[in-house]
């Protein structure tokens, strides 16, 4: 990264704005509480802040900061009007009542309201939080603010001004992505493909491979996983895991652990479940030609350097999932439009932000004998500098 100026990088190792909140939070049998909240507001150079709200027990500054800087290289490398942010609320979401649950978040809108906005910072879900709550959390905006666009929250349900296409968005983003480089990767249409994690991106992912003539061999859960050579029937898969919860006894397939599906002999690796996944230690035994990221940070930087070393190609998360930022700014644009896009025209348009982005990025990156992840960080790195430019 040497080419780039030392204050660029300064600039982009701090963030703008840090905000911490107390949440004030009257539980249902009449105690008072209080919840930490965070938001931090990363770089907005082009454009507003985006990026989700997380609740979890284990939420910190410090992880919420590296998150954002994290969407403002997503949003770049996306080249979306959008900057990059991340909140979180300390909250075991599971502890609360319904009720609780709503009052926190709109707890956590009373705190932010001032700080937030279309045009200033428009955050989305991220872990524990659901379309439900960034209704309320956008209700809860209108009645403060007076703006009645609804675009200051993204991911509501469709209906309450959410866009279509948005629950298959990063699946489908990603598999996109990885149609752009295939044949540059020497990979055949119909290769063999293992999934690890059954969630949104996971089970979106496995259906979409499958619909598109790809062999899905193995998809696992945070239980483990299940394998079958031939291929596995991925709607099938899905029935079962919600009829059993588990995946253990799928017929005609053989249980694997997390761990050995991530070594499986197959064409294409997609971790979509956990970060940290593919190390050191066992990135020496990892047999796919390429690793699609769907989860952020799957595959650890002395992992990425042994799979460079030995000729796979990883295509990083931030180009590989970046669908869902993308039609989350879609429903911005809806919004502030008063319009609703049809699932079609989106899913078209996702395709046109995308595409491009990844021959860049393949390009870039056998221009400059560079990973993948590398030409990504260049990539965005060019457009942060020419915004700074353009902001003075
Ligand atoms: P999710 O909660 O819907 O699903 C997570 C899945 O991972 C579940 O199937 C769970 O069983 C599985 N899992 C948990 N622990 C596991 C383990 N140890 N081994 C294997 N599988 C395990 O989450 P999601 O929305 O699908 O997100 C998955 C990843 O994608 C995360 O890294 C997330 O940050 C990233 N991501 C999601 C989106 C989005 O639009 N949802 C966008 C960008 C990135």
């Amino acid at each position: 990264m040497g080419e780039f100026p030392s204050d660029l990088i300064e600039k982009l190792s701090r963030s703008e704005k840090e905000i911490t909140v107390t949440i004030p939070l009257r539980m249902d049998d009449g105690t008072l509480r209080f919840f930490e909240g965070y938001r931090v507001q990363h770089c907005n150079w082009r454009g507003p802040y985006k990026g989700g709200i997380r609740f979890h027990p284990d939420a910190d500054i410090d992880e919420v900061r590296a998150l954002a800087l994290w969407m403002t290289m997503k949003t770049a490398v996306s080249n979306i009007r959008m900057g990059g942010g991340k909140g979180g609320v300390v909250v075991d979401p599971k502890s609360l009542s319904e009720a609780e649950l709503e009052r926190l978040s709109r707890g956590f809108v009373q705190a932010l309201w001032r700080d937030i906005g279309p045009q200033v910072d428009v955050p989305a879900p991220d872990v524990n939080t659901t379309p439900e709550i960034m209704s309320w959390m956008s209700d809860e905006y209108a009645k403060l603010s007076a703006d009645q666009t609804g675009a200051t929250f993204t991911g509501k349900p469709v209906g309450q001004g959410g866009s279509e296409g948005r629950g298959v968005a990063t699946g489908l983003g990603g598999f996109y992505v990885f149609d752009a480089v295939r044949e540059r990767a020497g990979l055949a249409e119909g290769s063999s493909v293992a999934v690890q994690g059954m969630g949104n991106v996971g089970g979106n992912a496995a259906e979409i491979f499958s619909a598109h003539g790809y062999k899905v061999v193995a998809m696992s859960d945070s239980k483990g996983g299940i394998y079958n050579e031939n291929g596995l029937d991925s709607q099938a898969v899905e029935k079962y895991k919600q009829e059993h919860h588990s995946l253990e006894g799928f017929p005609g397939a053989k249980k694997i652990s997390n761990d050995e599906l991530l070594e499986l002999p197959v064409d294409v690796l997609v971790p979509a479940a956990l970060e940290n996944q593919i190390t050191a230690e066992n990135a020496p035994r990892v047999s796919a030609k390429l690793i699609l990221e769907l989860a952020n940070g799957p595959t650890t930087p002395e992992a990425d350097e042994i799979l460079h070393q030995r000729g796979i190609a990883v295509v990083p998360d931030i180009l590989a999932n970046a669908g869902g930022v993308i039609v989350s700014t879609f429903e911005w644009e809806q919004n502030l439009a008063n319009e609703q896009w049809a699932e079609d025209k989106v899913l078209s348009k996702l395709k046109d932000t995308l595409v491009p982005q990844a021959d860049l990025i393949w390009q870039k990156a056998a221009e400059k004998k560079v990973p993948l992840r590398v030409a990504a960080f260049i990539v965005a790195l060019e457009r942060l500098a020419n915004a700074q430019a353009q902001e003075g």
